[in-house]
C-alpha cells in the first residue's frame, strides 16, 4: 500500500494545496492520502486571528472531500491532539506504527522542501519516507529542485526525492490569501466549501451578514454544510426551482434560497438532529422520533430562519419538502417538485414526473410525485408519514372540485 502525507498548518487549506494533492495522488498512484492539519508548528506561530485547531481541521477536511475519492482521503487530527510542538519526523514515526507494511511518501510544497535539512529529525524523516516536492511549473522551480535533490542525496544517501512541477498549480501562500480575504478578496482560490465555512464562522476578517448573503455566497455556505456528494443533488435542485417558479410565476429569488437551503442538516445524525429540536423547539411525532430523514427538513428551516434569515414562505417551504402536508402554498409546492425531479433523479417515472410538472400545472405533478412515494413506502413496508396522506387527498379533493 502507498500513503501520502500530507501535513500544514492548512489555515486556510486552498485550492493550492487541492490540485497539488490531486496532482500527486494520480502520478504517485496512491492507495491513500492522509491529510494532517498541523498542532503547534515549529517553523512558525499560528499568526493571530487564525482559526482554531477545530475549524483548521474542518477546513482541511472539507477539502479533502472535493478530491471525491471517498475514504481513500483522509483527515487526520494526529498533530492537533499530540502535546507540545509537532515535528514531521515524530507523525511519520507515528504513521509508520499504524500502517507497518506501507510505502510512505510526504509531499511538501517548494518552501518546505528547499529547507528540509533544517527540520528536527531530517534523517529520520528520510528513514521513513520518501519525499514528494512540488511547485509551480517553471525554470527558477526547476533548477532550485535540483540543486536541492543533489545536496539531499549526499547528504542521506539512502533518500527517496520526487519532483514534480506542475502547471496550473495554484501558487498563493496561506498568509496573502488571509490579506486578501481580509480585503474582501481571494474567494475564487478557495474550495466553494470552505469559503463558505470562512463566511459562516466569520474568519480571517471576512465579515459577512449570513441574513444578507449575495447567491454566490449562499451557494459556498449551503455547500458547507453538505456531504460533498450531496452538492451536485442542491445545485440542481435550484435549478430546477428557478424553471418552476419561472414557469408558475412563483418569486424566483425566495425559490432560489429555499432550494439552496433544504438539505442544510441532511449530514447530520440522529444526536445531532435531536440537539437541534430541543434547541428550536421542534416537536416530533412517534414515526419522526425514528426516521432520521424526516428530521432534517424541520431542523433546516429552523437553520434557515434563525441564522439565514429567511422570511416564513421560505421557512415553510424548507420545512415541508419531505412530506408535504394539507394546503400547500405554491412555493411549497415547487422545492418539494424540484427536490423531486432535478436533473440528477434517475428513478424509473422521473421522465413522466417531470412531464406532468411542467405539462399539467403544480397540482398534478404534486398528486402524482406523492402518490409514487406512498407507493415507494408500501412497497418497502415503511409507514408513510400523516401529513403525506393529507398532502394527497387534499389535493385530489381540490381537483375534483
Ligand atoms: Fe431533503
Ligand atoms: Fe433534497
Amino acid at each position: 500500500m502507498r500513503i501520502g502525507i500530507y501535513g500544514g498548518t492548512f489555515n486556510p487549506p486552498h485550492l493550492g494545496h487541492l490540485t497539488a494533492a490531486k496532482a500527486v495522488f494520480e502520478l504517485l498512484k496512491l492507495d491513500q492520502l492522509l491529510l494532517i492539519p498541523a498542532g503547534i508548528p515549529p517553523h512558525k506561530p499560528l499568526p493571530e486571528g487564525s482559526a482554531s485547531a477545530e475549524q483548521r481541521l474542518e477546513m482541511t477536511r472539507l477539502t479533502g472531500e472535493q478530491m471525491n475519492l471517498g475514504d481513500r482521503v483522509q483527515t487526520l487530527n494526529l498533530e492537533l491532539e499530540r502535546e507540545g510542538k509537532s515535528y514531521t519526523s515524530d507523525t511519520l514515526a507515528a504513521i509508520r506504527q499504524r500502517y507497518p507494511e506501507a510505502e510512505l511518501w510526504l509531499l511538501m510544497g517548494t518552501d518546505m522542501f528547499l529547507t528540509i535539512q533544517d527540520w528536527h529529525q531530517p534523517e529520520k524523516i528520510f528513514d521513513l519516507a520518501g519525499v514528494v516536492a512540488f511547485g509551480r511549473s517553471g525554470e527558477d522551480t526547476e533548477s532550485a529542485f535540483s540543486r536541492q535533490c543533489h545536496r539531499l542525496y549526499q547528504a542521506y544517501p539512502n533518500a527517496r526525492i520526487h519532483t514534480l512541477t506542475i502547471p496550473g498549480v495554484i501558487d498563493v501562500s496561506s498568509t496573502e490569501l488571509r490579506d486578501r480575504l481580509a480585503r474582501g478578496e481571494g474567494a475564487h482560490l478557495l474550495p466553494p466549501a470552505v469559503y463558505g465555512y470562512i463566511l459562516r464562522h466569520g474568519l480571517y476578517g471576512v465579515q459577512a451578514d449570513l441574513k444578507h448573503l449575495t447567491f454566490p455566497q449562499l451557494r459556498a455556505v449551503a455547500m458547507s454544510h453538505l456531504k460533498y456528494k450531496r452538492v451536485p443533488h442542491v445545485l440542481a435542485t435550484e435549478q430546477e426551482a428557478i424553471r418552476l417558479a419561472e414557469r408558475y410565476g412563483e418569486d424566483v429569488t425566495k425559490a432560489r434560497v429555499a432550494a439552496l437551503l433544504h438539505d442544510t442538516t441532511k449530514k447530520l445524525d440522529m444526536e445531532e438532529q435531536m440537539a437541534l429540536c430541543r434547541k428550536y423547539g421542534i416537536e416530533l411525532d412517534e414515526l419522526e422520533q425514528k426516521a432520521l430523514k424526516l428530521l432534517h427538513a424541520k431542523t433546516g428551516a429552523a437553520i434557515a430562519r434563525d441564522v439565514y434569515g429567511v422570511d416564513d414562505d421560505i421557512y415553510t417551504a424548507i420545512f415541508w419538502h419531505t412530506t408535504g402536508h394539507a394546503r400547500m402554498t405554491r412555493l411549497e409546492k415547487i422545492i418539494y417538485l424540484a427536490d423531486y425531479i432535478e436533473a440528477t433523479r434517475d428513478f424509473p417515472g422521473v421522465e413522466e414526473l417531470r412531464r406532468v410538472c411542467y405539462e399539467e400545472g403544480l397540482d398534478a405533478g404534486m398528486v402524482l410525485g406523492l402518490s409514487m412515494t406512498v407507493e415507494e413506502m408500501k412497497a418497502r413496508g415503511n409507514p408513510v408519514h400523516s401529513a403525506t396522506l393529507a398532502a394527497l387527498a387534499d389535493l385530489k379533493g381540490t381537483r375534483e372540485n
